[in-house]
């Protein structure tokens, strides 16, 4: 796919609307309480009866932070107490056995993420016993094409422990840094050397991470299109294999941290324009390819190439290569993805807690996908993922003729066909380089499921 983009101002502003960021289709929105733990056994064990069953990824939530950055819409506990932290991965350690049964055990594990939180917040001990305890009861892969990536926090973490996570199994880093001007910082409650963050890009090569991916977001409180070029300039210096720039989005009726943030220091919808433009401006200047929402990578990371060769993912993470996996989600409101079923994890600490001392697989709510759904969702991956839709794929894969299924769908994309964000063809469609910021926008086309609830505010906008 052509991996250009355009800024468009104009069309950006006419298609800022609230939306779904499509990390998984049905959304969360759709999860439904009735699927409980017996659902999502008979998945399990489904996915393990497969012709050649997938490989695993796991995704571990450690959701303790040891102060509050204003602007967090995480699922996460603020503590200074050790303790709360060792008795959450004591269940962890049970959930993880649990887990483990329900999969064969020569289903390799190629993908694990830790992210939070902060899950720096546990010490050298606790997290290698975690590591110890998944390889336990999951197959872990020693090979190095394995992607195991850590969220690190550049406050909690110096050269000593970033060698710890390197001898754990870790080979990719993760490091929230949002924004290195003192009073953006300030603003937002988070306090972070900048020099440390380069040293730690630095040293963190030395030590043999594959990838580093540094998050910057823009939107913040005091926030000026000069402090946030220097905040670029200084971070693309380190040359991190990937960006993550997000739009801060202020929902303070969903996300309390927030209500800490002053209304009036947030820059203005003109300005996040400013600084949306800057921000694809420099990073294409400095060599990075826009992946899509957010997402950046140097020309020769494996996001990029899996973009070009077209096996590219959009999961809860963001986007990711494996694709093939099923998705295992362990820890407090951890989502998974296992064939055609999304499950997810008691929300709150202490329900998942006494779910799992109980010896309760600790499933809150899932969706069973209809085949309407997969042919849906793999539309909508499509769009996310690789920025066309070839309809022969659709229709073989489905049994469908895309033009009489899709009739009042295609009728809706004239208008966006209009306006220049893709392009029509007898055979499918392709996102134009302006329409490639408005991927949601077009997504939102082919999802069932928003047309009823399009006015509550539980989506964030562009910008
Ligand atoms: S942004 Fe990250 S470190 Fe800050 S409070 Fe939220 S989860 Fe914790």
């Amino acid at each position: 796919m052509d991996q250009q983009v355009t800024f468009n101002t104009d069309l950006i502003k006419r298609y800022d609307v609230a939306g779904p960021r499509y990390t998984s289709y049905p959304t969360a929105v759709q999860f439904i309480e009735g699927f409980d733990a017996n659902a999502y056994r008979l998945y399990t064990a489904a996915s393990n009866n497969e012709l050649i069953p997938k490989p695993l990824s796991l995704y571990v939530h450690l959701p303790f932070c040891r102060s509050l950055c204003y602007y967090c819409g995480c699922t996460k506990k603020v503590t200074r107490h050790d303790q709360q932290g060792v008795r959450y991965l004591e269940l962890l350690h049970s959930e993880i056995e649990m887990q483990g049964k329900l999969f064969d055990q020569d289903r390799e594990v190629v993908q694990l993420h830790f992210g939070g939180g902060t899950p720096t917040f546990h010490d050298d001990d606790q997290l290698t016993a975690l590591m110890g305890q998944l390889g336990k009861h999951f197959s872990l892969s020693s090979d190095d094409s394995r992607e195991f990536s850590i969220e690190v926090d550049p406050r909690t973490v110096g050269n000593e422990r970033l060698a710890k996570l390197a001898q754990v199994g870790f080979n990719r880093i993760s490091l929230g840094v949002q924004d290195i001007d003192p009073r953006v910082q300030e603003a937002v409650n988070r306090i972070q050397d900048t020099q440390s963050t380069l040293e730690m890009v630095e040293n963190s090569r030395k030590l043999g991470f594959n990838s580093v991916s540094i998050d910057l977001i823009y939107g913040l409180p005091l926030q000026t299109v000069e402090s946030f070029s220097n905040t670029i300039d200084t971070i693309v210096s380190a040359k991190p294999d990937r960006l993550a720039v997000y739009n801060y989005a202020h929902m303070p009726h969903i996300f309390r941290a927030q209500r800490m943030i002053n209304k009036d220091d947030i820059p203005s919808p003109e300005i996040k324009l400013d600084l949306m433009e800057l921000t694809i401006r420099k990073l294409s200047e400095a060599g990075y390819v826009y992946i899509g929402m957010d997402h950046f990578a140097l020309p020769d990371d494996e996001l990029t190439l899996a973009q070009r060769e077209g096996h590219l993912q959009r999961n809860f993470q963001g986007y990711s290569t494996r694709r093939q996996c099923d998705l295992v989600g362990l820890g407090v409101s951890a989502i998974g993805k296992v064939g055609d079923c999304y499950a997810q994890n008691l929300k709150d600490i202490p329900s998942w807690q006494s779910a799992v001392a109980d010896g309760y697989l600790p499933i809150w709510r899932g969706v069973s996908l209809t085949t309407e759904d997969r042919l849906r969702r793999s539309i909508i991956e499509s769009i996310m993922c690789h920025g066309e839709v070839q309809f022969e794929h659709f229709e073989s894969n489905f049994s469908i003729d895309f033009n009489d299924h899709f009739a009042l769908e295609l009728g809706n994309m004239e208008r966006l066909e209009k306006d220049g964000l893709l392009e029509m063809g007898e055979e499918g469609f392709t996102v134009t380089p302006e329409g490639r910021l408005l991927l949601r926008s077009i997504a939102m086309v082919f999802d069932e499921y928003l047309q009823p609830m399009q006015s509550a505010p539980r989506f964030s906008r562009v910008i």
